[in-house]
């Protein structure tokens, strides 16, 4: 029996984390879950799993009768209070966006293990995460499904050593689009995406494909790998999750479904294997497996994102800011599609880079520049 805390519980990674908690209630138990201000989706959630350990970060009008013996936490810094007090051996982080860095560094602290599907959190204090792991001697096991399926790839890899890392990528819904139409895209075009169900952010962040540059970043902080050992493939049938190529010459790589009970499981489980219940894997169905190299004229967020990675320092943190806050205002329809890579850039160059060497630091640097792109959102 594992314990575990949930944050970005009401999500739609945090949900299917919960399908696998629901299908085998023997081999987990929720002692914490998190959200941000959806309280009646929540309050639903706490009903069901019965943790000892609740958070919002907007705190609720009034918290119902039968939940008050819950230990609760609310406000900006209410994710990292409920790990510290719930303290359990495993941490499922599925909080979008930086918000989630804060928790993730405190649960390396606290717990066992940290289950990251949070990918921002390595985007922006990558370097600082990874050493605190490294330090502690904790495990980071990734959720989000290249990882995942590289994470598997390399085990048992014995001293065979890994000479790339090849990430694969549906391509999104603007795969065959031209760059006027990608430009002009509304959020309903985004939210369309081909392969998977996902959270807002990270399906619009699909469909400009800064979520492979996100991903890369990702990669580079758990392998170790440098930059251009990590290839981007496009391979819309989202079949192959990625691949690992070694010294030897072989290729490793992980097939399944498109389905992130997937990963989610086998990051809970592990090093155990979790039974999935869901469609199995119909290759004949599928027929064929197709690859195509990534545009980056056409998707200017994939070339920004391996950009601010080179340049290193605090770009990445300016890059995740600028994305944040473009992605919100397209979302809002504040912006077209075109308007997210140019805010990007904009914000890219208004800031002048510097060097981190704390969380503080990160923080600081993505206060500034949101306030950067916000007031650059008012030109554009
Ligand atoms: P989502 O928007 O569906 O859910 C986000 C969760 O985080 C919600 O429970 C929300 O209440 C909580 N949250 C939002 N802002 C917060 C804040 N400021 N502080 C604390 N909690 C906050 O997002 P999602 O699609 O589940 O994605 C979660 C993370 O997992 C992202 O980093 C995403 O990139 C990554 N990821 C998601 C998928 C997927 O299939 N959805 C796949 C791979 C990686
Ligand atoms: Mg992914």
């Amino acid at each position: 029996m594992r314990e575990l805390a949930l944050l970005g519980a009401t999500g739609s990674i945090g949900r299917q984390a919960l399908d696998i908690v629901r299908a085998a209630p023997d081999r987990f138990r929720v002692r914490a879950l998190t959200a941000h201000s959806n309280a009646d989706a929540l309050f639903a959630l706490i009903r069901e799993f019965r943790p000892s350990v609740a958070a919002l970060c907007v705190r609720p009008d009034v918290i119902p009768d039968d939940l008050k013996g819950v230990d609760w936490y609310f406000g900006p810094d209410a994710t990292v209070q409920a790990v510290r007090a719930a303290a359990p051996a495993d941490v499922l982080s599925a909080v979008v966006g930086i918000a989630g860095l804060p928790a993730a560094l405190e649960s390396l602290k606290v717990s066992d293990r940290l289950l990251l599907a949070n990918k921002e959190a390595l985007v922006t204090g990558g370097s600082l995460v990874m050493n605190m792991a490294r330090d502690l001697g904790k495990p980071i096991v990734p959720v989000d499904s290249e990882h995942s399926a590289i994470f598997q790839c390399l085990q048992g890899r014995g001293d065979n050593a890994p000479a790339a890392l090849w990430l694969t990528a549906s391509g999104g819904p603007f795969r065959t689009w031209t760059a006027r139409e990608i430009e002009n895209a509304t959020p309903e075009m985004a939210l369309g995406h081909p392969t998977w169900r996902m959270g807002p952010k990270i399906t619009v962040d699909c469909a400009g494909m800064m979520n492979k540059g996100l991903e890369v970043i990702e990669a580079h902080h758990l392998f170790g790998m440098p930059l251009d050992q990590i290839r981007i493939l496009v391979h819309p049938q989202s079949v192959i999750h990625s691949m690992v190529e070694f010294e030897d010459g072989a290729v490793l790589a992980q097939l399944g479904v498109p389905d992130m009970r997937v990963p989610i499981g086998y990051a809970m489980g592990y090093p155990d294997r979790v039974p999935f219940r869901g469609e199995r894997l119909d290759l004949a169905r599928i027929a064929s497996l197709t690859f195509e190299e990534p545009d980056t004229a056409r998707f200017p967020c994939l070339r920004l994102a391996l950009e601010a990675q080179r340049a290193g320092g605090s770009t990445p943190v300016v890059l995740n800011a600028a994305n944040e806050i473009a992605v919100g205002a397209f979302l809002n329809g504040r912006i077209l599609f075109g308007g997210i890579a140019r805010l990007v850039e904009a914000t890219l160059s208004a800031c002048p880079g510097g060097n981190i060497y704390s969380a503080e630091d990160v923080f600081e640097y993505d206060r500034q520049a949101r306030a950067v792109a916000a007031e650059l959102l008012k030109r554009l």
